[in-house]
This record gives structure tokens, sequence and C-alpha cells, in this order.
């Protein structure tokens, strides 16, 4: 019987988890929480592809200039001396152009995750956005120290090593977007899983 909560989501190991060498580690976490890897490989996105990926809405755009706003307040920064700029959509649509570079900047590795609410699971593991915020355990809070005060005073987006969808909704969205429409997904039986 298949469980109620049974679910794939789509995760990229980023830029900076392929060159920083953790592709294996990343996949690994997932596959020792009992998660399944059905589709995989390594490519190049196109600019178009990488732009129609991230959400265009503007309160989308927004929620990233806040999460620069949040971390310059905490630590008592002036975003208007640091950036020339402190409204959240304006920063955000600046830290949006960075993100786009950024993904563009080494191979991506794509891949399907099944298994019991793997969305939320998947996104657990991987840890919150910011890797200097991550718990320690989380991929991003393991091997990654980034932060926007950082990154934004260079000119680049928060690098936090690898995408996971937020939704069902989206990961079926991107799924799609990424593997194309009627991908080759696998299916098998994880020992001691499945069975
Ligand atoms: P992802 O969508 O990549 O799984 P996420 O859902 O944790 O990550 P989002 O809020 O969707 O984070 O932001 C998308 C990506 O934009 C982040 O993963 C990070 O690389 C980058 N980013 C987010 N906020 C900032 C920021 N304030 N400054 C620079 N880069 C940022
Ligand atoms: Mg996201």
């Amino acid at each position: 019987m298949k469980h109620p909560k049974e679910e794939q989501t789509f995760v990229m190991v980023k830029p900076d988890g392929v060159r920083k060498g953790l592709t294996g580690e990343i996949i690994k976490r997932f596959e020792q929480r009992d998660l399944k890897i059905v589709a995989l490989q390594m490519f190049e996105p196109t600019r178009e592809q990488i732009d129609e990926h991230y959400p265009k809405d503007e309160a989308w755009i927004a929620r990233l200039g806040q999460k620069t706003l949040k971390t310059y307040e905490k630590y008592g920064f002036d975003p208007k001396a640091e950036l020339g700029m402190d409204n959240d959509l304006e920063i955000g649509k600046e830290v949006r152009k960075w993100l786009v570079d950024y993904m563009l900047s080494a191979p991506l590795v794509r891949m399907v995750v099944q298994g019991i609410h793997a969305v939320d699971v998947v996104r657990k593991i991987a840890g919150p956005t910011l890797p200097f915020m991550a718990e320690v355990g989380t991929i991003r809070g393991d091997f990654s120290i980034d932060s926007p005060l950082l990154a934004n005073k260079e000119k680049r987006a928060v690098m936090n090593l690898v995408h996971a969808s937020e939704t069902p909704e989206e990961a079926e969205h991107e799924i799609e977007h990424w593997f194309g429409k009627g991908a080759k997904i696998y299916s098998y039986k994880r020992f001691g899983v499945d069975e």
C-alpha cells in the first residue's frame, strides 16, 4: 500500500556544492535517511532555464531582500551604507540577478528524491537558507558559513550548496521544468524500507 505522504521532491547540487566535492556527501545524507534517488544527472543549465526556475513575482523577490535586511538589522549594519539601497524589493531584484549568475558558474547536479514526507524531510536535511544560521547536522550547517552580509558586499548570492523544492506543488513543477515532461523517473524497492 502506498504511504499517504509518499512524495517526490526536486533537488539540485549548486555550483559551490559541486566545486567543494560535496555531491556524494549530499546524496548520502538523503539516502541514509531512507529516501530514494529516482533520477540523477550532472548538467549545465542555460540562463533562461535558471531565470525561469526562480519565481518572478514581487512578493518572492521582496522576500529575498528581507533576508538581507534582517541580517543587517540583527548585526547593526546600515543597508544604505553597505549596498546603496534599503528597500526590500530593490535589494531583492539585485539578489535575484546575482543568484542567476551564481547558478551558471559551474555544472549542477539535478535529482528527484522520493520517500515519506520527502519535501519537508529534504528541506530539513538541507537546513535553512542562510548557512550561518543553519544548525550543525544539516548540509548547509555542516559545510558552509556564508551570510548575506559578506555575499551582498561581494555582490553575489549566498552560496548554500543545495536547492530543494519548498512544497509538493513546487516539486511537481520543478521536476517537469528540469527533467522535462514524461522524463524517466525510476522505480525500485529499497531493502528494509519498501518491503
Ligand atoms: P533554494 O530555493 O535554493 O532551495 P531557499 O528556498 O532556502 O533555497 P530562497 O528564499 O528560495 O531560499 O532563495 C533562493 C536562493 O537565493 C537561496 O538559496 C540563496 O542562494 C539565495 N539568497 C536568498 N536570500 C539571499 C540574500 N538575502 N542574499 C543573497 N542571496 C540570497
Ligand atoms: Mg526556495
